[in-house]
C-alpha cells in the first residue's frame, strides 16, 4: 500500500526564483511544482502552499500556524514534509517538536542551499529523501530534519554552514539516520510513537530574549535587556560550561531578574557539550541566584522550549523544572 504525504511549502531558497535585479525571492506554488518530481516509489504526495517567505521572516506565530495546519490535516496523511528556508529551520523544527503532542507520524523538514531551478540544486535530492523518510519504514515518529547526508532530530539540529550541502548537524546527539544510497535509520535512537491523541498547543510566549555574554559585558546593558517588562524569560549564551564574568554587579542584575519572576536559562556558546553549573565558582553563583541550567540544549531548542512552557501559563517553578527535564528528546539528562 502506498503512503500519502502532505508537503507543506513555507518558502526558503528551495522554491526561490530570481527577481529582475537578480536577488532571490520566494516563488509561488506553480514555480515549485515545475521542478518537484511527481509521486513515485509507492509515495503519493500533495502540496499545500502557505504564503512562501524567506525563513528569516518566520516566527512564533508562524510556528503556531504550522502546528495548527498539521493538526487539522493529521488524520488524512501518513506523514508530513515541511519545505522551509534553512536559516531558521532549526528554530521551526524545535518549536514544532514542543508544540505537537501525541505524535506517531513523521514530520520532516527540509529545504536547500540552492534553488530548485538551478541545474545543480541540492533541493531535488533533499526533497526526495525527506519524502522517503516521511513515507518509509521504519516510521520516524518525531519532528526531524532531513538535509544533505543526514536525518537529525529537529530539536537537536543546528545550521552549521552557509555553503555546504551538508548544512546541518546535531552536535550533542547522534544522527537519527544516514542518507546514503539507502536511508539507514538508527532505530534505537528514535522516540517511541505516542499513543496520542495528537494535538497542537495554541500559545507561545513571545517576550523572551536571547543574550550572548561577551568578555567585559557591561552590567548596565544586561540590566536594560533583562529587567524591563514585558520580558518574561531569557536564554543566556555563556562561556564554556556555563560561566560569565564574575562581577557582583552582573550577579545583582541576574538576582533582580530572577526575583522579579524571569526565567533565565544558561546555555553554552560552545558548539558541543553541556552547561554544568556545579563545576566553577561562577556557575555555583548562578545556581544560587536561581538561574536554570539548559544542560546540552541547543540555543534554538532552549529558546523555543521556553516560549512553549511560558506560553502555557504554568507556575514558574514548573517552567524551571521542565526546562531541565527531557520533554521531547531535546536534552541529555545528567547521571546522578
Ligand atoms: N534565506 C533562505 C531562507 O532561510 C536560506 C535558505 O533557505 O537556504 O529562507
Amino acid at each position: 500500500m502506498s503512503s500519502r504525504i502532505l508537503v507543506v511549502y513555507t518558502g526558503g531558497t528551495i522554491g526561490m526564483t530570481p527577481r529582475e535585479d537578480g536577488a532571490l525571492a520566494p516563488g509561488n506554488k506553480q514555480d515549485l511544482l515545475k521542478y518537484l518530481p511527481s509521486s513515485r516509489d509507492g509515495i503519493d504526495w500533495d502540496l499545500l502552499a502557505l504564503t512562501p517567505v524567506d525563513s528569516s521572516d518566520i516566527g512564533p506565530r508562524d510556528w503556531l500556524s504550522f502546528a495548527a495546519v498539521i493538526e487539522r490535516e493529521y488524520a488524512n496523511w501518513d506523514g508530513f514534509v515541511v519545505l522551509h528556508g534553512t536559516d531558521t529551520m532549526a528554530y521551526t523544527a524545535s518549536a514544532l517538536s514542543f508544540l505537537v503532542d501525541g505524535i506517531s507520524k513523521p514530520i520532516v523538514l527540509t529545504g536547500s542551499q540552492t534553488p530548485l531551478f538551478h541545474e545543480r540544486t541540492d533541493g531535488r535530492l533533499n526533497f526526495l529523501n525527506a519524502l522517503r523518510v516521511a513515507g518509509g519504514r521504519p516510521v520516524v515518529p518525531e519532528v526531524s530534519i532531513c538535509f544533505g547526508n543526514v536525518l537529525l532530530r529537529g530539536n537537536r539540529a543546528r545550521k552549521m554552514s552557509t555553503l555546504e550541502t551538508d548544512a546541518f548537524e546535531s552536535p550533542n546527539f547522534r544522527p537519527l539516520g544516514a542518507v546514503e544510497s539507502e536511508i539507514v535509520i538508527e532505530r534505537l535512537l528514535l522516540r517511541g510513537p505516542s499513543q496520542g491523541p495528537f494535538q497542537a498547543a495554541r500559545a507561545l510566549c513571545e517576550d523572551i530574549a536571547d543574550i550572548t555574554i561577551v568578555p567585559g559585558l557591561k552590567p548596565s546593558l544586561l540590566r536594560d535587556l533583562l529587567c524591563k517588562p514585558p520580558l518574561r524569560g531569557a536564554i543566556l549564551r555563556t562561556f564554556g560550561r556555563g560561566n560569565l564574568p564574575a562581577s557582583e554587579e552582573i550577579y545583582n542584575v541576574l538576582d533582580e531578574a530572577v526575583d522579579s519572576g524571569k526565567v533565565i536559562v544558561n546555555v553554552t556558546q560552545c558548539a558541543r557539550g553541556a552547561v554544568d553549573m556545579l563545576l566553577y565558582e561562577s556557575g555555583r553563583r548562578l545556581l544560587d541566584i536561581g538561574v536554570t541550567s539548559g544542560l546540552d540544549m541547543t540555543p534554538e531548542a532552549a529558546f523555543t522550549k521556553l516560549a512553549w512552557l511560558l506560553g502555557q501559563e504554568m507556575p514558574l517553578q514548573e517552567v524551571r523544572g521542565r526546562m531541565q527535564n527531557d520533554e521531547r528528546g531535546e536534552l541529555t539528562q545528567p547521571c546522578d
